[in-house]
Order: C-alpha cells, then sequence, then structure tokens
C-alpha cells in the first residue's frame, strides 16, 4: 500500500442516509438530477471519518450539474460543528454517468474541503468512488455497527446495497 493511501470510512448510519437520499439502486425521477449532501466528521491522521450526512436539498440541479450556495454551505457548516463534527468533505450523483471529478467538482473540493473527500455515485448503478483535492483516489469503507448488522461489502466498492464493482 502506498504511504500516501488516504482512506475514509464511513459510519453505518451515514452511508444509510446516502443510499436512501440518493435514491441508490432505483430508476426513479429523484435520482435523474444530481443530488449533493454535506459530510460531517472528523479527521484522524490519513483516514477521515464520515459521521454524520447533511443533504442539501435546496441546492440547484440539473442532470450534468449540482450548484450550491454559499449560505447553503455555511448552513451545513454550523449544524455540523454545532454537534462538534468537521466539514470532511460531500457526496454528489452523477446521474447515469461515470465516477469522476469534473473540473467544478474540483473546484468546489478545492475551495470547501480541501483535506477532505469528494464522494461521486452512479445512483442507478450503485457504483461509488472517493476523491481528494488533486483527483487521486481515496478509498471508501463502511465500518461495521455495533449491532453486528452485516457489513456492507467485502470490496471495497460495495459500498451501498445496491453497489457493484466500478
Ligand atoms: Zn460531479
Amino acid at each position: 500500500m502506498s504511504k500516501k493511501q488516504r482512506k475514509a470510512v464511513l459510519s453505518f448510519a451515514a452511508a444509510e442516509v446516502i443510499r436512501g437520499y440518493f435514491h441508490i439502486g432505483e430508476h426513479c425521477a429523484a435520482n435523474r438530477c444530481e443530488q449533493i449532501a454535506a459530510l460531517g466528521g472528523q479527521f484522524r491522521g490519513r483516514k477521515i471519518r464520515v459521521l454524520h450526512v447533511i443533504p442539501i436539498v435546496t441546492a440547484h440541479a440539473s442532470q450534468q450539474s449540482v450548484r450550491v450556495g454559499a449560505e447553503d454551505w455555511w448552513r451545513a457548516i454550523s449544524a455540523l460543528h454545532s454537534c462538534g463534527l468537521t466539514l470532511v468533505g460531500s457526496a454528489h450523483t452523477h446521474p447515469n454517468m461515470g465516477i469522476f471529478m469534473s473540473a467544478a467538482d474540483l473546484d468546489a473540493h478545492g475551495k470547501l474541503f480541501r483535506d477532505g473527500v469528494s464522494i461521486v455515485v452512479n445512483p442507478q448503478s450503485g457504483d461509488a468512488a472517493g476523491f481528494g483535492a488533486d483527483g487521486g483516489a481515496i478509498s471508501l469503507s463502511v465500518a461495521k455497527t455495533h449491532s453486528g448488522a452485516k457489513a456492507t461489502g467485502k470490496g471495497k466498492h460495495r459500498l451501498f446495497a445496491n453497489g457493484k464493482g466500478a
């Protein structure tokens, strides 16, 4: 493993919120436009812990873009701070598209959470991947729950219930 390898670990609850809000694995009107959520958590060395997900329902979305106003980010950041968490990244969808970081994605990442993670998800297929500020990969996984619920996925790409290998 490269010493540069970074990883993001989502709590089971955080992964469930993303799966639900993005309608992963469904073919419905709701996931035909891009969707985005702020990710709250903690930085732990090379590890990013994602503990809280705030869907940004006021984002202006189309099938190929999503824009979030500064005041929406500010609201999400304040909400996270009030529970002792930091903005550690975002998750957004690429409906019926590949998993990559667009120029706009990289720009927003650099401005908002330089050391954080951008999770890009194709909501129809469930494919997902994490990226850093330079567009490099950040591995994603979901933490096991205390209750002993099944961990999602043996492979790192099977993040969400309907995820397939990327
Ligand atoms: Zn994007």
